[in-house]
């Protein structure tokens, strides 16, 4: 049975467990209403781009309608336990999953408009020695409704705030996630639900191949690869993704990734202390980068208790990128925010990232 079938079979049995709206595409939406397939996307404007709570607020709804459908269905958030602010203006959220795992996601102030950081993923399978995420393990994939919460719920509470851009690189892999990930990026930018404009929506990977050579072919967000090193032996010491994806299958993936009109490939490249952030690496990373159209982000290493990793000094940082401005390679140093909360940058954890279990 297809997921809208048995959408549409429990909302059409007597005995049913109650559906969370917020966790239905279009596709399922319209599908409750096989007579009248008009009131899905009528629904879908009212959950995701109006974003309502309450099914009795669905004004152009006949009320006997809303009423059996409240009935048997719910718009359904997590929690927000605990709302965060850096005195640099970033704010980190936790929510708390109907199953009590913790997930985390970030709000960046930008000079008009804000940013929102999502998960993925409750924990993440991977493994990078310098993310906190990963001290974790994984715990399990979110569902549709925990990715749209971490949108819907900012735009929202903050109606004075325009919220213009979406990056998934909160806790998880985007991409192991992806059937999920795709559902939420097509809702995201749809003209009935919050518009974001696709231009400025980010998937942040750190390489996952069979997938990278489907995203760019399934929709037209912008994509950011987590690259870190320059050869197999170094990579796969802080990323062990490598062994089951090594570099020369990664580049050879992204030469051939389908780029929406004049976008660059974000590569993201965390600078390790004596371990990637040498004058040779530097080199070594214009080389391999050559061919590709790429902007590289250097994020010297964001440290969390227990990290057993350093960033480099800042003459070290500096040199990496003026070797890098000497080449046709544009590159910038990414403004880390949020580090005084433990919001920057693989320091996401659900709150395990203070060292402890915290209690909520
Ligand atoms: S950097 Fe990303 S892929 Fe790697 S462990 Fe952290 S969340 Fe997972």
């Amino acid at each position: 049975m297809s997921g809208a079938q048995a959408v549409r079979s429990r909302f059409s049995s007597p005995v049913t467990t109650m559906i969370n709206l917020l966790d239905q595409n279009r596709e399922n939406l319209n599908l409750l209403f096989d007579d009248k397939p008009y009131r899905g996307s009528q629904i879908f404007n009212w959950i995701y781009g109006k974003g309502i709570r309450d099914i009795h607020q669905m004004s152009n709804i006949p009320g006997q309608l809303r009423d059996e459908l409240a009935k048997k269905a719910v718009i359904s958030y997590p929690d927000v336990v605990e709302i965060q602010r850096s005195s640099d203006g970033t704010e980190k959220i936790a929510y708390r999953l109907a199953d009590g795992h913790i997930i985390e996601s970030v709000l960046m102030p930008e000079k008009d408009h804000w940013s929102v950081c999502v998960s993925s993923q409750a924990g993440c399978a991977m493994g990078c020695t310098f993310c906190c995420t990963a001290t974790l393990g994984f715990i399990r994939n979110l569902g549709l409704a925990e990715i749209m919460a971490q949108v819907l719920y900012p735009i929202h509470a903050y109606p004075e705030r325009t919220f213009r851009n979406v990056v998934f690189m909160g806790m998880g892999e985007p991409l192991l996630n992806y059937d999920t990930v795709i559902d939420a990026i097509r809702i995201l930018s749809d003209p009935d639900g919050p518009r974001i404009s696709k231009r400025r929506i980010t998937i942040s990977t750190c390489g996952i191949i069979p997938r990278l050579k489907t995203l760019g072919r399934d929709t037209e967000v912008g994509l950011a690869v987590s690259l870190n090193a320059v050869t197999d032996a170094t990579r796969a010491g802080i990323m062990p993704v490598t062994r089951k994806y090594p570099l020369t299958e990664l580049i050879d993936t992204l030469k051939g990734y389908q780029l929406p009109n004049r976008r660059r490939i974000t590569i993201e490249y965390v600078l390790l202390k004596g371990i990637n952030d040498s004058i040779l690496d530097a080199r070594q990373l214009i080389r391999l980068l050559h061919g590709l159209k790429v902007k590289v982000n250097l994020i010297p290493l964001n440290p969390w208790p227990g990290c057993t990793l350093e960033p480099p000094d800042t003459t070290t940082v500096l040199a990496f990128e003026e070797q890098l401005k000497d080449s046709p390679i544009a590159v910038m140093r990414r403004k880390e925010k949020g580090n005084d909360i433990l919001a920057a940058c693989g320091q996401l954890a659900g709150g395990k990232s203070h060292g402890g279990t915290k209690t909520y």
